[in-house]
C-alpha cells in the first residue's frame, strides 16, 4: 500500500461556516492541529496549504515540510489588486511561499484579465508558480465560465516559462483540460477535489466505473505522468481514502512519483529529506 504522500493542496480554514460542514462530512475536526497530528500518523509527508482570506495573515506558523500559495480569494477587482501587490511580493520573498492561488468562478475574474499581469511578472521574478482553482465550483454562487480550463492557455502561451499548476484537473471539463496540458507544456494539474465527502474507494471504483475510465482516459491522453500531483483540498475527504482513490487511476510504476514527488518539480521546491516530516 502506498502510504507516504505529499498534499500539493489543502485548505486550513479555521472554522469557516463553509468548512465546517465540510469537515463534519467526513467526521474530522476543523482545525489545523487536527489535520497534521492525523494525516501526520497516516503518512503525509509535507504539503502546500492553498491561502484563503486576508493576504497578511497566510502562511504563518507552518511546519517543516509544509509550504503555501497566497491565495486570492478576498480580491476582484484591479484596484484591489494593485493595492495588496507590495503584500504579495512580500509572500514570494518568503521561501515557504511557493506561488500565487487564483481562484477564478469564486471571484468574477478570468484567470487571463489584465489586473493579474503584475502578479504573473512577480512569479516570475520570483520563480515561484501560479496555482489556479479550474473546474465546478464548490458552492452555487459564483459563476462558472471563469473557472473552465481553457483560459489558462491564454496564460500558459503568454508566459512560457512560468510553471502553472491547473487545480482539480478542470474537473469535470476533462477533455478540455487535457487540451490545454498537451498545448502547454508548462501546465501540471493537481487532482484535489474531484470527490467531497465520505467514501469507500473500492465501492466507488466499481459503481462510478464509468467516470473512473473517463478520468484515465484523460490522465493517459496527455502521456506524462509526472504532470499530474496528488492533493486532497481537505477538509473535502477524508485524505487516506483519498490517496487510494488516486492511486488507482495510475500504472504501478507511476503511482509514488505522483504521490511524492511531482509537485516538488512543479512548485520549485528542493526535496530535501530533512524538511519533509515523516519522509523515510
Ligand atoms: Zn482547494
Amino acid at each position: 500500500m502506498y502510504k507516504k504522500y505529499f498534499d500539493a493542496h489543502f485548505h486550513w480554514f479555521d472554522h469557516s461556516a463553509f468548512s465546517d460542514r465540510l469537515s463534519s462530512n467526513i467526521g474530522d475536526l476543523d482545525t489545523k492541529e487536527y489535520f497534521l497530528e492525523t494525516y501526520g500518523r497516516y503518512g503525509m509527508t509535507g504539503g502546500i496549504m492553498m491561502g484563503n482570506g486576508e493576504i497578511e495573515k497566510q502562511g504563518d506558523s507552518l511546519p517543516d515540510g509544509f509550504y503555501y500559495c497566497v491565495g486570492l480569494d478576498q480580491i476582484a477587482c484591479t484596484d484591489d489588486i494593485r493595492e495588496a501587490l507590495p503584500a504579495i511580493e512580500k509572500h514570494l520573498q518568503r521561501e515557504k511561499c511557493v506561488g500565487v492561488k487564483l481562484y477564478p468562478g469564486y471571484v468574477p475574474l478570468y484567470p487571463h484579465d489584465e489586473c493579474y499581469v503584475e502578479v504573473l511578472e512577480l512569479l516570475l521574478k520570483y520563480n515561484k508558480t501560479l496555482a489556479v482553482h479550474t473546474g465546478m465550483l464548490a458552492a452555487l454562487s459564483g459563476k462558472l465560465k471563469y473557472a473552465h480550463p481553457i483560459h489558462l492557455d491564454d496564460i500558459a502561451v503568454d508566459y512560457p516559462e512560468l510553471r502553472i499548476v491547473m487545480c482539480h484537473f478542470g474537473n469535470p471539463f476533462l477533455a478540455e483540460a487535457a487540451a490545454v496540458m498537451e498545448h502547454n507544456r508548462n501546465v501540471y494539474a493537481d487532482l484535489s477535489g474531484l470527490l467531497e465527502g465520505l467514501f469507500v474507494t473500492e465501492h466507488f471504483v466499481k459503481t462510478e466505473e464509468l467516470y473512473i475510465s473517463n478520468l484515465k482516459t484523460w490522465i493517459r491522453y496527455i502521456g506524462e505522468p509526472e504532470r499530474f500531483l496528488f492533493g486532497t483540498d481537505w477538509p473535502a475527504v477524508k485524505c487516506d481514502e483519498y490517496v487510494k482513490f488516486i492511486a488507482s487511476l495510475f500504472d504501478e510504476k507511476e503511482i509514488e512519483q505522483v504521490l511524492r514527488y511531482n509537485a516538488y518539480q512543479a512548485y520549485n521546491i528542493k526535496y530535501d529529506t530533512r524538511t519533509c516530516v515523516n519522509d523515510q
